[in-house]
């Protein structure tokens, strides 16, 4: 955290070199109580000599030498955080002569200015946009005035990691989160209830208490075998046209799992990976339906890596990512031999910037588009940013226009992808 912000509003006053008459002005329109009893007390310390001119006197030992502005600083490293930065920097190797009485970071980007001030390195400045990239630069100040400007650090602010709101190693369980009858925020909006009488048992990387699971151990089926995918989209007319083999872009595990592979006592798939057509006529521009339907079981769309995804339910109805168990590339193949995932890869080749909206992933049933962990800005999102479908709207740019649109987002917890169908899907297999 940075320091209290009314310590830098009143200091900045100062260090601009402003009079009593200005800071006055300043105050008056500032119109915060609290300055009054802070503003006096460091008048009494600092007040003189901030005419922001040449240079002034001190005595020094019984004689008398002129103060200059000191050097300017050295600049060190700029660290994002969140609306904010924390720029490093060392003194100057000069004083002038005088004290030096604080200092002065400026991060600038096109006509925005923003500006904090403090007494040592590092200094944090707020109110900065994420996703925008600012240069900063830090000065120094003492009776004399401000010196030169040190040189500029680069820094593009962003919301906090993922794993800030949700810890990889205990990652919820979606068990139970489904519904057969209306759409709810962080559930399955499922067509059909598969509940099993008898679920598989409980692999370890499912906490004793069945009530979260560790993402960081759970076991991936070993492998890497390369398939010949062939993947095309292209509008004609209202039809986003989806065609292609079925088979990813990216490796994946041997399939079946071999008896060999320590996931085969958690998971014993026994399905091989098949080629099944896609050949889709989605819709170019969808729009939300009167009410939100349900998922079913298969197919609800297609990432771009060229594999189906389906929704976070394995045929038990149970949460799919917790407990089966895929390849290092989130994907394993159905009874069918269709190869399809449960959330979004990780394998695409799309990837997330930290301090942008997150790269379309693929398409959903209904058209809309699907897309990775972060929001606006790059905000990691929860199921508290999405409704329960598991989108929102804002501005994005779709078939290469600025456009206001629904689509979905991909979160690190259940369920994963998308929770309803916004739009009126189309059938797909
Ligand atoms: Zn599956
Ligand atoms: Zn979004």
């Amino acid at each position: 955290m940075g320091r209290p912000r009314q310590q830098r509003r009143v200091a900045s006053v100062r260090w601009r070199g402003a009079t009593l008459q200005g800071i006055a002005g300043w105050f008056l329109t500032a119109r915060r109580l609290w300055a009054a009893p802070v503003l006096s007390a460091l008048c009494l310390t600092a007040c003189g000599g901030g005419d922001g001119g040449g240079p002034t006197t001190s005595a020094s030992g019984g004689t008398t030498v002129a103060v200059t502005r000191p050097g300017a600083p050295t600049i060190g490293n700029a660290t994002a955080g969140d609306g904010s930065a924390s720029i490093a920097f060392t003194a100057p190797a000069s004083n002038g002569g005088g004290a030096i009485s604080g200092y002065t970071a400026t991060c600038s980007a096109g006509a925005a200015n923003l500006i904090a001030n403090g007494a040592a390195s590092p200094i944090t400045v707020t109110g900065l946009t994420n996703g925008t990239a600012y240069s900063c630069t830090v000065t120094a100040t003492n009776s004399a005035g401000t010196g030169a400007a040190s040189g500029a650090t680069s820094v593009t602010p962003a919301a906090s990691a993922p794993s800030a709101a949700i810890d990889p190693a205990r990652i919820p369980i979606g068990d139970g989160k489904l519904s057969t009858t209306m759409p709810r925020v962080g559930f399955v909006f499922s067509c059909t209830n598969p509940s099993s009488p008898n679920p598989p048992g409980k692999s370890p990387w499912v906490s004793a208490d069945g009530l979260t699971w560790d993402s960081t151990a759970k076991l991936a089926v070993q492998g890497a075998v390369t398939w010949a995918s062939s993947f095309v989209t292209q509008i004609a007319g209202n039809s986003r046209q989806v065609d292609g083999n079925g088979l990813p872009s990216h490796v994946t595990g041997n399939f079946p799992i071999a008896a060999t592979d320590p996931a085969r006592q958690y998971d014993a798939n026994p399905n091989r990976i098949q080629s099944v057509a896609i050949a889709w006529g989605l819709p170019a521009n969808p729009v939300a339906a009167p009410n939100p339907t349900c998922t079913g079981l298969g197919a609800i769309g297609v990432l771009l890596s060229g594999a189906r995804i389906f929704n976070a339910l394995d045929a038990d109805g149970r949460d799919a990512v917790a407990h089966e168990v895929q390849d290092s590339c989130d994907g394993h193949p159905q009874g069918a031999g269709i190869y399809h995932y449960h959330n979004v890869s990780r394998c695409l080749q799309a990837q997330d910037d930290p301090a942008a909206h997150s790269p379309l992933v693929g398409y959903i049933a209904d058209g809309f588009g699907l897309y990775g962990l972060r929001g606006e800005g790059g905000k990691p999102l929860t199921n508290a940013d999405l409704d329960e479908c598991h989108g929102h709207s804002h501005a994005l740019t779709i078939n290469g226009v600025q456009t206001v649109q629904y689509h979905y987002h991909a979160t690190k917890e259940y369920p994963y992808t998308v929770g309803c169908y916004r739009g009126t899907p189309v059938a797909i297999r």
